[in-house]
């Protein structure tokens, strides 16, 4: 009795072994549309693909290369950049104009000279290319792209939407919408949990005058080039927006005034030193205020915007703090 029971056991452990097996890639493919569908944005979802497919194949050396509309091109791998990683990327992107992220799985990864190119995504919402090594694993890897191809392309689409409804499209900042949006939360959080934030308005003097005289292009640019510098000036957690045509807001969370008077400061002066074709330079005014019990939103947005009324008022290129108490 003791003997069947562990002869029965046996088979059904061989047999589930082997239904395990059997549903082995199944399994994976299914866990890598879960981290699509359910990733926050397409950069975590392609760094948590490659990395399973990594733990699961060392062999594979996976890598992804994206090239999507709206956004920089991407490349995920698993190898390092100058053990075949750059190589590898240069060859299916054609450029070097890429941002590299080194997906940690572990171990050695090796690149091998005949990689193997799985086209997950190639359409109007962009490129995105699966490379490997060659090897055994090629066949599931074949049937793995033809799985993951609709669940990369629904979630390209939905990230190009919210890129429209959210971004503005000359300078790639947040709009108005999201600044509305993201103020109201920040707002409904300092005020949960007794915390503060601050706000920057920023203007650009006379810019009328940029346009009248270097043309509407030239105006174009130097807003771009603006937007640019003002996101490389402020903390990964501090939010830039386009408010409007030639004005900007950031908000700076857990930032009371005083330090955001100091980054206004250090902005106004960056912005001023900044040299644009033609010998073309321009100045900014700001206005700052911070958030504290009582103040709605609405009420710190009006102080904000009362600050650069203050700072066109005496004489320009300069900070101001509303104060209505
Ligand atoms: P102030 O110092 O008082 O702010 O003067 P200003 O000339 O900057 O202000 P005004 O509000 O009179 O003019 C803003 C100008 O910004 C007018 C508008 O043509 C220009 N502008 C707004 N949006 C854009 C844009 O997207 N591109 C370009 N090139 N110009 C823009
Ligand atoms: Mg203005
Ligand atoms: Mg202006």
């Amino acid at each position: 009795m003791i003997a069947q029971e562990a002869m029965e056991s046996t088979t059904g452990k061989r047999e589930r072994s082997g239904a395990h097996a059997r549903n082995k890639p199944l399994a994976l493919f299914t866990e890598s549309i879960m981290c699509l569908l359910t990733s926050q944005d397409s950069r975590s979802a392609f760094n948590e693909l490659v990395s399973l497919m990594g733990q699961t194949f060392p062999l594979a050396s996976p890598a992804i290369c994206t090239n999507t509309k709206g956004a920089a091109r991407c490349v995920y791998s698993v190898l390092d950049g100058e053990n075949g990683g750059s190589r590898d990327a240069r060859r299916i992107l054609g450029t070097d104009g890429f941002s590299y992220t080194k997906v940690l799985v572990g171990g050695q990864s090796s690149y091998s000279p005949d990689r193997v190119d799985l086209p997950l995504v190639s359409g109007p919402s962009g490129q995105v290319v699966l490379s490997i090594n060659p090897g055994n694993h090629e066949g599931i890897f074949h049937e793995w792209a033809k799985y993951l191809t609709p669940a990369v392309a629904k979630l390209l689409d939905n990230e190009i939407l919210i890129t429209m409804a959210f971004r503005d499209a000359l300078t790639g900042l947040l709009n108005y919408r999201a600044f509305s949006d993201m103020l109201g939360a920040e707002w409904e959080r300092a005020r949960r949990y007794k915390t503060t934030f601050s706000l920057m308005m920023i203007d650009i003097d006379h810019f009328k005058r940029v346009n009248d005289g270097h043309g509407h292009q030239a105006g174009d640019m130097v807003l771009s080039s603006i937007a640019d510098r003002l996101q490389g000036r402020v903390r990964k957690s501090d939010l830039v927006f386009r408010y409007g045509g030639e004005e900007f807001m950031i908000l700076l969370p857990q930032t009371g005034i005083y330090k955001a008077d100091l980054l206004a400061e250090r902005i106004r002066a960056v912005i001023e030193k900044m040299r644009f074709p033609n010998g073309l330079s321009v100045t900014i005014s700001v206005g700052i205020s911070q958030y504290r019990d009582g103040l709605s939103a609405d009420d710190l947005v009006k102080h904000v915007d009362r600050g650069l009324y203050l700072a066109k008022g005496r004489g320009r290129n300069r900070v101001e703090i509303y104060k209505d108490i």
